[in-house]
């Protein structure tokens, strides 16, 4: 009685084929299947083939005797055997001589003996709803896995390529060259066109901030100077202050590619880095216009950004504890440790290739003084000026640090003594003529140099070269002051010959 009830379930009559039933089969079937389904019974000769079979509306299952069955030639049974959804059920009439191996050989999965009576009428209906619903579901199943495979996929390259984006931003401790690498790597997922970034740090004395700027490649001026504005407004907003110093990073020369693109021709994306509460930089990325990222695309596009701020902010810190070491604090030249290291490099470079190589060393005249007339502050002033005078003067295979105190050392290589006499006289009367003023009263300040020489050729010991400027330091003291003496050499000598 259930069984019955389920049968007539849906409104609908579902649909069943017959394929040359006897007339009793017919009302047999009809008798037990109910109202629930419609029978449609084609009369030998007459069977829907291929192109009937594709447009018809699939029946839930067909009634096949094995008579009809054996009689259907062999291409034309496996039209019915791929029908989708469609069960077939064999019908075995009596005199049938039918093996299980030949039922399944065939495709059945249901097989009914004549008489059809109704229970197993209802019987065979049942399993071959049953197989139909349990094909759908591996069906199903089956889509369902694929999707998983494929997210499985997408997800395993979204992981090769944060790992790729971590391992090239981890490769250098150079902004510029992170952020090349870094280009190259988010071209994967994305048509980036162009790459660059701007860093900024608070200054400590208020709200404005010095903002350096990457450009990863070179254009025209008028290109250049759009990203600049693009990039020194976003400063402006994200870093929080108007921007009070700028300065421009380039990538290696020789790896730096040519672009034309304005930060207008395409689809910018800002991306601010931070770390902690505090913003430090932002990337800027040119799309093609029409791109869109999908949702997961977002997600490791910002992974990936971040791992690429802390690759860069270590860089900066790098950059910066470099700076520190290297430098002098007070002028910003490079320091005696510097100098140090880079006087060793350079004697032996010339032990090997006996080229010029120069010394002076400056001093300046009655510091002491000016620290005590006009105060700390002024004589730190001075130092600073000191030091832009120096840097100014000098090629940049040159050296200038500051030795201590009030003392500088310049250091020439393939520089001859007479050069470096001329240098050295340049920069004392530079030094001379700079007008300072403190709380409204002014005053100038003189400077005494010594200089050493190591000729090319030359086969003196040259580790004497930083006592031997010193020494002649001392001269330039003793005979006065603001002037220059050449180590070996009288003050008058030199002056005379020039
Ligand atoms: P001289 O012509 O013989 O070199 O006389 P001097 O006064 O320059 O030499 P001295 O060595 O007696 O004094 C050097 C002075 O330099 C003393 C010190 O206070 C000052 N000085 C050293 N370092 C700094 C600094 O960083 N800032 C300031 N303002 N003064 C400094
Ligand atoms: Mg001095
Ligand atoms: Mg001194």
């Amino acid at each position: 009685m259930a069984e019955t009830r389920s049968l007539r379930r849906g409104r609908r009559p579902e649909l069943m084929w017959g394929l040359g039933l006897t007339e009793l089969q017919r009302q047999q079937i009809e008798t037990a299947i109910g109202p629930g389904f419609f029978l449609r019974n084609f009369p030998s000769g007459r069977f829907p083939w291929k192109k009937e079979l594709g447009q018809a509306e699939k029946p839930t299952a067909t009634w096949i005797p094995w008579r009809i069955w054996n009689d259907i030639p062999e291409f034309r049974r496996n039209e019915y055997r791929t029908l989708a959804n469609t069960q077939r059920i064999l019908i075995q009439e009596n005199e049938d001589d039918l093996s299980l191996e030949k039922v399944l050989e065939e495709g059945f999965l249901t097989v009914i003996r004549a008489p059809l009576s109704r229970n197993k009428v209802q019987d065979a209906v049942f399993r071959a709803k049953e197989v139909t619903s349990m094909y759908s579901d591996i069906y199903r199943m089956t889509e369902e896995i694929l999707l998983e495979r494929e997210l499985l996929a997408r997800k395993t390259d979204q992981l090769m390529f944060l790992n790729k984006i971590l391992a090239s931003a981890n490769e250098s401790l150079e902004p510029a060259t992170i952020l090349m690498n870094a280009k190259e790597t988010l071209e994967l997922i994305l048509p980036v066109r162009q790459l660059h970034a701007a860093f900024w740090q608070r200054r400590d004395e208020g709200y404005a901030v010095d903002v350096e700027l990457y450009l990863n490649g070179k254009a025209t001026p008028d290109v250049e100077s759009r990203w600049v504005e693009q990039l020194m407004a976003q400063a402006a907003t994200l870093g929080g202050g108007p921007v009070n110093e700028f300065q421009i990073g380039h990538v290696d020369p020789a790896r730096r590619p040519e672009f034309n693109h304005g930060p207008e021709d395409g689809r910018l994306v800002v991306m601010p880095l931070t770390a902690g509460q505090e913003s430090f930089g932002c990337l800027a990325l040119l799309c093609e216009p029409e791109y869109r990222l999908g949702k997961d695309e977002v997600e490791t596009f910002r992974s990936a950004v971040n791992h690429l701020g802390l690759a860069l902010r270590n860089a900066m810190l790098f950059k910066e504890v470099k700076l520190r070491a290297d430098h002098d604090g007070l002028t910003r030249i490079y320091n005696r440790h510097t100098f140090d290291e880079r006087l060793v490099y350079e004697l032996k470079r010339r032990q090997r290739y006996r080229h010029d190589l120069s010394l002076l060393m400056v001093d300046l005249d009655h510091f002491k003084n000016v620290n005590d007339t006009y105060g700390h502050q002024a004589g730190d002033a001075v130092l600073r000026k000191v030091g832009e005078i120096l840097t100014e003067s000098l090629r940049s295979t040159d050296l200038a640090a500051r030795y201590g105190g009030e003392e500088f050392v310049v250091l020439l290589p393939h520089t001859s003594e007479q050069d470096a006499w001329m240098l050295a006289e340049r920069i004392r009367a530079r030094i001379a003529d700079v007008c300072f003023e403190s709380e409204g009263r002014k005053f100038t300040v003189t400077s005494s140099i010594g200089v050493a020489s190591v000729e090319a050729g030359s086969l003196s010991r040259d580790e004497d070269l930083v006592i031997k400027a010193d020494k002649a330091l001392y001269q330039a003291k003793n005979n006065g002051r603001n002037m220059t003496v050449v180590s070996g050499r009288q003050p008058e000598t030199i002056s005379v010959s020039q």
